[in-house]
């Protein structure tokens, strides 16, 4: 969900709901390092309660699926929650570590463009970039299948992984599932199926999991299509914040949180709905959001091939980063099939930064109606725009989670918090100190 330095007032989170289980390193329960098996099956897809849900797992659980596998003792190896394997991972399927400069922020990247498909996706998030890769891929018989997440019946949001075999599966999945989705519970079928070549639509952590997992997996080909990801919500955490938001939440059809920094809402005769981000409720929010999600230094999905999503982009298109070598030839595979734009820059995100930092310790608040009213002016005026708007939101999401990491998991910090996270925010090092009294980058931290 992004926010702006300007919004600071929206971006506090207060500690989420912790469920009274071991701690998630060295006092790992035994059953999570020996694996007795799946704990769950894929019908009760994120339809439970967080808390019924994610009952007896690490307090820090993305809910990847890995756990629901037959791959569960690869957890404490593979989960980046345990420790952050981001930099070794890099050099392992990108070829080198990230330099100084936008890749910081954004991940490796051999090309940065903005696309968008010349005929959009029915029922696209945005032009259907990602169903479209993937579908092509299976029809090219380039991989057998593909791991993506399709709706669960019933419901207008709530993932259901699907192994898709054909494009027609493919194109059913389009459209944002904005919940926890356990996809990678799925590397079981892969296997029972006997599938060597296959394709990968996910979010980050389920991107570091799969990548961490990879070379035990004996897969001849592995594609990843990554999208970024930010403040995933479980499904009935998801529909209370559309309850908090929308004027008739049970029509919504589509949503996205745009870069006119204000959540559009679709409803189902067509009619539109928009509401700013300094108008969010952030006080009847807070708690929503997993403390995973809180956690989590990979907005953009730095370990994946090709990564698709819109937030560098301007208004109507969509921003990709080619990571590697066979990023490029997935984009190859599409190329005749998109329109190429340009990607623009506007605004200083440094000039807000300090602001931002100065209201992070603070309960979250909501100024009155007409200073809000000024600030969504300016935000959208004077705020930062295309990929200074990227460089923005990613920053203030690693200054909020550093900050969540060391109030709730400071033990943790060595272990999840990637270097880069520090490089990325060293320009602020003097305004973080004169707020929270401590140095940014902690200089003798410990690696073991
Ligand atoms: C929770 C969430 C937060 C996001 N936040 C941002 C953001 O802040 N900035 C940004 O630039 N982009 C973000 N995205 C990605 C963006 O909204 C689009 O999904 C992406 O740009 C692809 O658009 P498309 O039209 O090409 O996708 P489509 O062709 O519509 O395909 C969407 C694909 O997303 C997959 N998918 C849907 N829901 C999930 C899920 N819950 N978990 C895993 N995979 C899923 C499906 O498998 C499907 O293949 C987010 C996506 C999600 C799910
Ligand atoms: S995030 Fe994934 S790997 Fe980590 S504990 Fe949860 S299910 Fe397991
Ligand atoms: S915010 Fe991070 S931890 Fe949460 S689902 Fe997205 S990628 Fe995973």
């Amino acid at each position: 969900m992004p926010d702006t330095p300007a919004d600071s007032a929206r971006n506090q989170h207060g500690p989420a709901p912790q469920r009274p289980e071991s701690n998630h390193d060295d006092a790992l329960p035994p059953d999570w390092i020996d694996g007795e098996g799946p704990s769950k099956g894929l019908r009760q897809t994120t339809l439970l309660s967080k808390d019924a849900r994610l009952a007896g797992r690490p307090k820090l659980c993305s809910d990847c699926g890995l756990c629901d596998s037959q791959l569960k003792p690869l957890m404490a190896k593979t989960c980046v929650f345990v420790r952050n394997r981001g930099d070794e991972l890099e050099q392992r399927y990108l070829g080198r570590n990230r330099r100084d400069g936008d890749e910081l922020r954004f991940g490796v990247f051999t090309q940065m463009l903005a696309a968008r498909m010349r005929r959009p996706v029915d029922g696209a998030q945005w032009s259907g970039m990602v169903t479209t890769l993937a579908a092509r891929l299976l029809e090219g018989g380039e991989v057998e299948a593909v791991i993506t997440a399709a709706t669960m019946p019933g419901t207008r949001f709530a993932p259901r992984p699907v192994l898709a075999r054909t494009p027609e599966e493919v194109f059913a999945t389009a459209g944002n599932k904005p919940c926890l989705s356990p996809n990678l519970a799925l590397l079981d079928q892969v296997r029972e199926s006997g599938v060597k070549r296959l394709a990968f639509v996910g979010t980050g952590c389920q991107v570091h999991m799969l990548r961490a997992a990879q070379q035990e997996l004996g897969l001849e080909r592995l594609d990843v299509i990554g999208i970024p990801c930010s403040d995933n919500v479980t499904y009935p955490d998801l529909t209370f914040f559309l309850d908090q938001v929308s004027r008739s939440p049970a029509t919504i059809v589509h949503y996205e949180f745009m870069q006119d920094y204000s959540l559009h809402m679709r409803h189902e005769d067509g009619s539109e709905e928009r509401l700013n981000f300094i108008d969010f409720p952030m006080d009847k929010l807070e708690g929503i959001f997993p403390s995973a999600c809180l956690s989590c230094f990979d907005y953009a999905n730095t370990l994946a091939d090709i990564t698709i999503g819109y937030m560098g982009a301007e208004l109507g298109w969509q921003w990709v980063l080619v990571r590697n070598a066979r990023g490029r030839e997935l984009l190859d595979l599409i190329r005749p099939e998109l329109e190429i734009g340009e990607l623009g820059s506007g605004g200083d995100r440094a000039r807000g930064m300090p602001r931002y930092l100065q209201m992070l310790p603070k309960p979250p608040g909501k100024p009155p109606k007409p200073i809000r009213r000024l600030i969504a002016w300016l935000q959208r005026n004077r705020g930062p725009r295309g990929l200074e708007f990227a460089r923005a939101i990613i920053e203030m999401k690693l200054f909020r989670n550093l900050h969540y990491v060391r109030t709730h998991f400071a033990r943790y910090e060595p272990r999840i918090v990637p270097d880069h996270v520090y490089r990325t925010l060293a320009p602020y090092a003097d305004d973080y100190q004169a707020v929270f009294e401590r140095p940014l980058d902690p200089t003798r931290r410990s690696r073991d």
